[in-house]
């Protein structure tokens, strides 16, 4: 067993530990509130292939796997910049081309993903199923060689920023009948397919969307992979690395609310000569956040080691463990950050409170924090589904 990085992953480490020091939190900040987006970090992390990091070399990555995208994601965070859209598209959507897209789909996608080039959002969530996936209520019909897509979704994160939405369906199994899952790899412009943007109480320069799918029409190589039969593993492909990777994040925000606080309560005394720090009711909730966010980490890099071993069914539980570990430390990290830095925490300046909604959507999405314990319940210590 050994806890090192390798040393081309501490180099990936150090290197977007830099860049994303170079842009900060100010940045990040500065593009959520003129409700812009972070373009220019997103165009250099992909010039310098840290967003390919886990797509093949074939097709323009780095050859890496979720374990080094996890990297990216948590040094971007722990600077600062938590991107949702690199659990998205490098995370999700590449790994569901990777692995169950056509040569054609790889071909056609994977370069642009790996460079920056081309993003892809990824919709699933509905108004009417919530966590309850089997109640998805999109559906395709075969549409002369084509397809037509109807229904709607919520929450959908980045549709402005992005060229395609692999959106889940379902289909209807001509053998048996039934609807069965299927992915759409549907343009952003296609007609038919509408958004809306969602108020949310979350400073971030990423967006969430709510979508309609009215008639929209689809060539046959939309639906990605060879055969309907693509569908299902397909979307389970894309739940490992979404958990490991917004776990990271999660992760990222809490060194970062964590080094922010501490920073501040070392030097700042209002009590004579000593700092609030060597009081104990400051520096424990401090050093209890950071036992915490030290956990999750631990996590993480088991969940990401077993996936990239191709353990997936290991990975699905460590993943979501790792998940709901950094969801939890990471609120925890930054609420405290925000007290312990008195009325300086609330302010902009500081940069912690900008992370509250963030870090309490992190325990809603992408999977909640109920839905991670019933998995560990029923798989994990057996009990009866419970839903
Ligand atoms: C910032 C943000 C970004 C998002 N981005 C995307 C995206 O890009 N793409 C996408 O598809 N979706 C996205 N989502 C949606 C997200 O995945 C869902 O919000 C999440 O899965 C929960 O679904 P819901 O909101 O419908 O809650 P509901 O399913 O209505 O649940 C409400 C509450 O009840 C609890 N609950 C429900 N069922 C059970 C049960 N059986 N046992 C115990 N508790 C239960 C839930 O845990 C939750 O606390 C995003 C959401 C947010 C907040």
């Amino acid at each position: 067993m050994t806890f090192d990085l390798t040393p081309e992953q501490d180099q990936l480490r150090d290197a977007v530990r830099a860049l994303g020091r170079r842009y900060g939190h100010g940045y990040f900040v500065e593009k959520a509130k003129a409700g812009e987006h972070t373009t220019e970090l997103w165009a250099e992390a992909g010039r310098l292939g840290y967003l390919g990091v886990n797509i093949p070399t074939e097709y323009g990555g780095g050859g890496g796997g979720i374990t080094e995208l996890a990297i990216v994601c948590e040094e971007l965070a722990a600077s600062g910049c938590p991107l949702l859209l690199l659990v998205v598209s490098p995370a999700i959507a590449a790994t569901v081309l990777n692995r169950h897209g056509t040569e054609e789909q790889r071909k056609r996608h994977l370069p642009g993903l790996a460079d920056g080039s081309q993003k892809i959002v990824f919709a699933i969530t509905e108004p009417e199923a919530g966590s309850n996936f089997h109640r998805l209520g999109t559906v395709a019909r075969r549409d002369g060689d084509g397809w037509l897509l109807n229904g709607r979704k919520c929450y959908i994160s980045g549709v402005d920023e992005a060229d395609h939405v692999l959106v889940v369906a379902r289909t209807e199994d001509s053998s048996t009948g039934k609807l069965k899952p299927a992915l759409f790899l549907v343009p952003t412009d296609a007609a038919g397919l509408t958004r809306s943007k969602l108020d949310m109480e979350i400073v971030s320069p990423e967006n969430q969307f709510l979508l309609y799918l009215d008639d929209v029409r689809l060539p046959a190589d939309a639906l990605l992979g060879e055969s309907l039969d693509a569908g299902l593993p397909a979307l389970f492909a894309g739940l490992n690395p979404e958990r490991i990777t917004v776990a990271a994040m999660g992760a990222g925000t809490g060194r970062y609310a964590i080094e922010r606080a501490s920073e501040y309560t070392a030097t700042r005394k209002v009590w004579g000569g000593r700092s609030i720090g060597s009081h104990q009711g400051v520096s424990h909730p401090l050093a209890h956040a950071a036992v915490q966010v030290e956990l999750a980490r631990l996590m993480i890099q088991k969940a990401a080691t077993l996936y990239d071993a191709g353990r997936d069914l290991e990975a699905g539980v460590s993943g979501n463990m790792a998940k709901y570990a950094a969801g939890e430390a990471a609120a925890l990290a930054v609420d405290t950050a925000v007290q312990v830095l008195g009325g300086a925490g609330m302010t902009t300046e500081y940069g912690v409170a900008t992370l509250l909604g963030a870090v309490r959507a992190g325990r809603i999405a992408p999977v909640s924090r109920e839905m991670i314990l019933n998995f560990v319940a029923q798989h994990v210590l057996g009990q009866d589904k419970s839903y």
